[in-house]
């Protein structure tokens, strides 16, 4: 499959809407899959596993922008927040504050998005709408100098039923608009909706993702 990365790439930048950012999504590819990538100009990559993360960060060039995706715990942040420069899987108190006080002692400022749960399955991670809406506070916000609020991320339900999947993208984008005209009203750089993969993202476009993590469709499928 690793020859073909190049075309998939050309096939989705020519259907993803300007202004909507691709992440590739790496994770389980080998190091030359996102060096082709690199090569078809692609320079923001989404991992899901710290270590993973780290080796990639060491092998591949320096200018590529690392989002880390996957469910993050405290005692990875360290090697998580050496490498990447967003983070979109936060989904605790607990984790934002660690990120932020692994941040502030390597001088370093990620970008973090707040995960919310709105999909069906009970194994995904993050907050509810109603938690998320009601733990944000300018308060919060103000004590934690060491990572950016860039915006909110989310997974719809894994089923094939359309409009239950643009139902969940459209309550993610909901809450997104609602700390976006409240908490972060004077903050331009609370801009991002992380929503949409492999076989959903055309849906949660339209339903105002101004960002996909797309995996499959660039690189094949992937073995566990
Ligand atoms: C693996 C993963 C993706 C990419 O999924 P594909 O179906 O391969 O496009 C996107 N987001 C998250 C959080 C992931 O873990």
């Amino acid at each position: 499959m690793a020859g073909h990365v190049t075309e998939n790439l050309q096939r989705l930048r020519a259907t993803l809407p300007d202004g909507v950012v691709l992440v590739a999504v790496s994770k389980f590819h080998p190091s030359e899959a996102l060096a082709e990538a690199y090569e078809a100009g692609q320079r923001v990559f989404g991992e899901s596993r710290a270590l993973e993360l780290e080796a990639k960060a060491a092998e591949l060039p320096g200018d590529i922008e690392w989002h880390f995706i996957g469910h993050l715990q405290t005692n990875k942040v360290k090697k998580v927040v050496a490498a990447a420069s967003m983070i979109h899987s936060v989904d605790s108190d607990r984790l934002l504050r660690t990120i932020d006080t692994e941040a502030r002692k390597a001088g370093r400022c990620p970008g973090v998005l707040l995960q919310l749960h709105v999909a069906r399955e009970e194994t995904k991670f993050g907050f509810t709408p109603a938690e998320l809406l009601e733990f944000v506070t300018p308060q919060l916000v103000a004590s934690l100098e060491g990572v950016e609020f860039r915006g909110v991320m989310g997974m719809a339900s894994n089923v094939d039923d359309e409009e239950r999947i643009r139902a969940d993208f459209r309550e993610i984008r909901r809450v997104f608009d609602r700390l976006k005209s409240t908490v972060f009203a004077s903050s331009p750089r609370f801009d991002t909706v992380s929503m949409g993969m492999s076989h959903d993202w055309p849906v949660a476009v339209q339903e105002g993702s101004t960002m996909v993590r797309v995996g499959t469709s660039i690189f094949g499928e992937r073995e566990y």
